[in-house]
């Protein structure tokens, strides 16, 4: 049989996406479901279920090789299962075996969100051409991914590159994750706006209190807005320099909602950067932004299972 494509899901806390994915990278078939978070683990199963079966009644299904998951994490990709925060139904979920069962016996590849957008990304996007490539997802969370050598490196639990729980202040504030002082607790969307808000910044009459609406302030030169991003630039900078000087990086691409911010989050973020990466082999070091876009997840989930398999 003639196996060209590649089936990926992306599994996330508002929505569960799946498509069939050919060797350029398109979305040759797309399904969808909204995730039903709050329920119970059969019925976040079931949603995945529904969109496997789209996908299997595809006259294209036949041709899918294998299938790559990428998920919320954490993940546990030697165990196959997945405990994704915003899902508190699924905890330790053995969504491969799962999976596997449901689509007809197809080889099954997991790896966190921020493995799936960093694969994304050095087939298809900015970290492309690059050997040594740190990605970012800067949105409700903060995790990433990396290549080194040339190659995807999701290490053992497919979780390698989670930037977000690096520690950049040492006794900075607790973290839900049990440290202190986390790259998410400053950089997050969230956080940029709770900054924003306990420092004296107010939302205009639409009442969007997102960091998008921080960003729209600090393009227009309100100080505190600008404060906050620089804030959390500074620690997505502390932190992709403790990876780059560690890992002898290319590049570092920042992707995810807050990147959204441009020029507000960048410039500052590329200022911060020259402040921490100060070795001479760091020199060579970009920042760029990401640019896979909504798609990414999915684009992600098949490249992983192409690099993977
Ligand atoms: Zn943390």
């Amino acid at each position: 049989m003639h196996t060209d494509l590649v089936a990926a899901l992306d599994i996330g806390g508002t929505k569960i996406a799946g498509a069939l994915v050919d060797g350029d990278g398109s979305l040759l078939v797309r399904a969808q479901r909204p995730t039903p978070a709050q329920e119970g683990a059969e019925a976040v199963m079931g949603a995945v279920d529904e969109v496997l079966g789209e996908l299997m009644a595809s006259p294209l299904w036949d041709r899918a090789g294998s299938m790559g998951i990428g998920s919320a994490g954490p993940v546990d990709a030697a165990a196959g299962t997945v405990s994704p925060v915003n899902v508190p139904g699924w905890r330790d979920f053995p969504l491969v075996e799962r999976v596997h069962k449901a689509a007809g016996g197809l080889s099954v590849v997991l790896v966190g969100d921020g493995v799936a957008m960093t694969a994304a990304e050095h087939w298809l996007g900015a970290a492309g051409g690059y050997d040594n490539a740190l990605c970012l997802v800067v949105s409700t969370g903060v995790g990433g991914g990396l290549v080194l050598g040339g190659t995807l490196r999701p290490g053992p639990s497919g979780n390698a590159g989670h930037i977000g729980h690096i520690s950049v202040d040492l006794d900075g504030a607790p973290c839900p994750c049990g440290a202190r002082g986390c790259v998410e607790g400053i950089a997050s969307g969230p956080n940029i706006a709770r900054r924003a808000l306990e420092n004296g910044w107010r939302p205009g009459p639409d009442g969007d209190a997102t960091a998008a609406a921080v960003a729209v302030a600090a393009r227009a030169g309100d100080p505190v807005a600008i404060a906050s991003y620089e804030r959390a630039a500074q620690a997505l900078a502390a932190g992709i320099a403790a990876t780059a000087t560690l890992a002898d990086l290319d590049i570092a691409v920042v992707g995810g909602g807050v990147a959204g911010a441009g020029d507000v989050l960048f410039v500052p973020l590329r200022r911060s950067l020259r402040e921490y990466a100060t070795l001479s082999y760091l020199r060579r070091l970009t920042v760029a932004p990401a640019v896979m876009g909504t798609d990414a997840g999915l684009v992600g989930a098949a490249a992983a299972a192409i690099a993977l398999r």
